[in-house]
């Protein structure tokens, strides 16, 4: 099945240039499924791998940018290194692997990775066996592997989202022929089951259900880099799930960059809301998160399932993006401001004390003053608990970096300060009103600086609460005494 202008669950922009359209048609989106056997290759051929060093415990440094995907993607490259009897350092001079995955989605986090590839220049004069790997959405983008391939001839491998199925025999082909490597993918998505996870944390666990996008919002490069929405099989996640809750994960996040339209493209599936009802079902003491939801698939059933799931946290993360009907046109974001008020108004029917969170880009081109404040007046309106902010970034290869663009940095710094102000004093005023409350969280951690106890109320507001470490991992009830913009603390109770 080819993408076409009827697709259901695609809507490109009116107005978008016709070379958008023709890179976004001739994506193929059939499903890719990696067959088993072609995954137990890979598994085989990391026994190739530990052969090769012949006794020695490899050491492996995995770097991470970007967001949780790309967090779960890093935990299937540790375990397929544990796989080939890799130990993991942060240490690069000590390493004898170096993978960098990377991010695209702002041009800040492209420069760090361009940074951190010059200075391993030093780690692979001392250690020129040592094998240094880029991947991640990155380098999806012709024109940062032929920057790569020209510049940085001290990088041995590149390959796409894709392609980390195969990151095993990618790895071998380097060891044993001596080659570089470039294999950004074939741009079109696949499904891999199977692929071994290392996951670095004992408490919370990324749970992938789907990837890739179909929204093209003008100014995101993930619909380029990680393509077409394909949903993994219900059964495959709720065995993970299950796998996970065996394990004593406590706080599971669904994962997927729209997981609102999952399901839409398997032939009889279950969708979202269906599929929090099967995790909530499953026996043991844990809770539900997920991200990220987009508002045109945000539905009264998904609303009904997180009220109705004692395990599904109270939180909905719902990017807004704009406050202004003209730029959530120019973006491509399929609602404009009253369609997304009365999303806020009905999911708070649903869940009357629901914490709501939202991403807010600033200078979008040509964004005005007058867009601002349309932006700042829905902001005092729903009154968020909380708020990711960024400056708008310009992508190459997206629609929006083709938009005029005639305000400064200063003029968008100015919009973007005032709105962090603003959002602090939201969140503060929305802090104050759990002081006196008991509310029960999770503990999952430690601050590594003070050493008092992290936790998450189930709408994941942080907690800070002194206490023994033997309590990471456990529900407890905790009295809130105080707070700041970014935290409540409390006491156990
Ligand atoms: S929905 Fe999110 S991931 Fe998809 S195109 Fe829009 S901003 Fe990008």
């Amino acid at each position: 099945m080819i993408l076409s202008r009827e697709t259901p669950h695609f809507l490109p922009t009116k107005g978008m240039k016709s070379e958008y359209y023709d890179r976004i048609f001739s994506m193929n989106i059939k499903r890719r499924v990696i067959p088993t056997e072609e995954i137990e290759k890979q598994l085989a051929i990391c026994s190739e791998v530990r052969k090769e060093f012949e006794g020695k415990i490899p050491l492996a440094l995995v770097d991470t940018f970007g967001c949780q995907q790309n967090e779960e993607d890093s935990e299937k490259i540790r375990g397929y290194l544990a796989e080939m009897g890799f130990e993991m350092t942060d240490d690069e001079f000590k390493a004898d692997l170096i993978v960098i995955n990377t991010c695209a989605v702002r041009e800040h986090a492209e420069m760090r990775v361009f940074g951190n590839l010059g200075a391993l220049t030093h780690a692979k004069k001392e250690n020129p066996n040592q094998i240094i790997a880029v991947c991640g959405c990155m380098v999806q983008q012709e024109h940062i592997v032929d920057k790569i391939k020209k510049s940085f001839r001290h990088v041995d491998l590149v390959f796409g989202p894709d392609e980390l199925w195969r990151f095993p025999e990618l790895i071998y082909t380097v060891m044993t022929k001596r080659k570089r490597i470039f294999a950004p993918g074939s741009g079109d998505g696949c499904v891999a089951e199977g692929i071994p996870h290392l996951r670095s944390d004992k408490v919370k666990a990324w749970l992938s259900i789907m990837n890739g996008c179909n929204n093209f919002c003008t100014y995101c490069i993930v619909p380029y880099t990680r393509f077409r929405e394909r949903s993994r099989q219900p059964g495959e996640i709720i065995a993970e799930a299950r796998e996970l809750v065996a394990a004593g994960y406590k706080d599971i996040t669904l994962l997927g960059q729209n997981v609102n339209s999952y399901g839409k493209d398997l032939e009889s599936s279950v969708n979202f809301a269906q599929l929090i009802r099967k995790v909530n079902d499953i026996e043991g003491d844990f809770v539900i998160r997920f991200m990220t939801s987009h508002p045109k698939d945000a539905t009264d059933e998904l609303f009904a399932a997180m009220r109705d799931c004692e395990k599904c946290e109270k939180h909905l993360h719902l990017p807004l993006q704009s406050g202004s009907d003209r730029i959530l046109k120019a973006m491509n974001r399929y609602y404009n401001t009253e369609k997304y008020l009365a999303l806020v108004d009905r999911v708070r029917e649903f869940i009357p004390d629901i914490v709501l969170t939202t991403d807010i880009i600033v200078g979008f081109p040509g964004e005005t003053d007058e867009d601002f404040e349309d932006t700042m007046r829905v902001i005092e309106k729903v009154r968020f608990d909380a708020m990711f902010t960024f400056i708008y970034s310009k992508r190459v290869g997206t629609p929006a970096a083709e938009m005029p663009d005639p305000f400064t940095r200063e003029q968008k710094q100015a919009h973007f300060d005032r709105l962090v102000e603003t959002q602090n004093r939201i969140s503060e005023e929305k802090h104050r009103e759990y002081i006196g409350k008991t509310v029960r969280v999770l503990i999952d951690g430690k601050d590594r600086e003070d050493g008092v106890l992290t936790a998450r109320t189930s709408g994941g507001r942080l907690v800070r609460v002194s206490g023994g470490e033997s309590l990471i991992g456990s529900f407890v009830y905790v009295n809130i005494t105080d707070c700041n913009t970014w935290a409540l603390r409390g006491e156990l109770v």
